[in-house]
């Protein structure tokens, strides 16, 4: 790894890039800008990165496992950033996880609503709960079917500390990311039928987020268009 000035000027550059897919993404669909968050999904990446995107101006980062994430987001406590945990969650982590996440984006059973709603409560915060939706029958990677999701938006609605912000999913893996966003979009309509405020539409990640602004996404998840591509870990 280079010296810090060369870091900032790569992810500056990173940046500018996905900046204008973004942009030209909203534009195709005739959507504003404004109407489209980018979160940088930092996991992996050490918190002098986000320091270097919050510098840019970034102001969303996302983190996919408490381990990691507690530990930066107390490294960067005082940087203006909204801090997104986009991975699965084990309910004996939400304790951790509900003292720095404004929002979570995995919330795919009542049980885990039930206990980020205690613990929101208990440290006095407010949540933002996205439902995260299995967009196809793979059981490994989380997700509420779409035939439970009406009584957990429910649940999620009624629950003390918590916010119903809206649905994300992940593209299944070997379909075209623009159908399977199609559907989160029909989906995200039926959810704002009995919750009009459930208006967060958490899809796209790098290789997929011109599909996902196309099909209404207001929070797009980024990493390796952002930082580079990422080592693989061992848990
Ligand atoms: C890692 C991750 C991302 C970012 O993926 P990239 O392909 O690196 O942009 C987005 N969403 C979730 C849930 C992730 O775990």
């Amino acid at each position: 790894m280079g010296s810090g000035v060369d870091r900032t000027a790569e992810i500056g550059a990173n940046l500018k890039a996905v900046e204008a897919r973004i942009a030209a993404a909203c534009q195709a669909a005739g959507r504003g800008r404004a109407e489209v968050t980018l979160v940088a999904v930092t996991k992996t990446y050490p918190a002098e990165d986000v320091r270097i995107l919050a510098g840019l101006g970034v102001r969303d980062v996302g983190e996919n496992r408490d381990q990691e994430a507690a530990v930066k987001a107390r490294e960067c406590a005082g940087l203006p950033l909204r801090w997104h945990f986009v991975g699965q969650l084990q309910t004996n982590k939400v304790r951790s996880v509900v003292a720095y996440a404004d929002v979570i984006h995995s919330v795919d059973r009542p049980r885990l609503a039930e206990a980020i709603s205690r613990e929101a409560v208990r440290a006095g915060r407010e949540v933002t709960c996205l439902l995260q939706v299995a967009l196809d029958d793979d059981p490994g990677r989380g997700g509420v079917r779409p035939a439970d999701l009406p009584a957990l938006a429910d649940a999620v609605a009624a629950a003390g500390g918590l916010v119903l912000g809206g649905v994300m999913a992940v593209a299944p893996l070997g379909e075209e990311p623009g159908k399977a966003f199609a559907r989160l979009a029909e989906i995200s309509r039926s959810v704002r039928e009995r919750h009009p405020g459930a208006a967060m539409v958490s899809a796209g990640m790098s290789g997929d987020l011109s599909e996902a602004v196309a099909c209404g996404a207001t929070h797009v998840r980024i990493g390796t268009a952002l930082l580079g591509r990422r080592k693989p870990f061992v848990r």
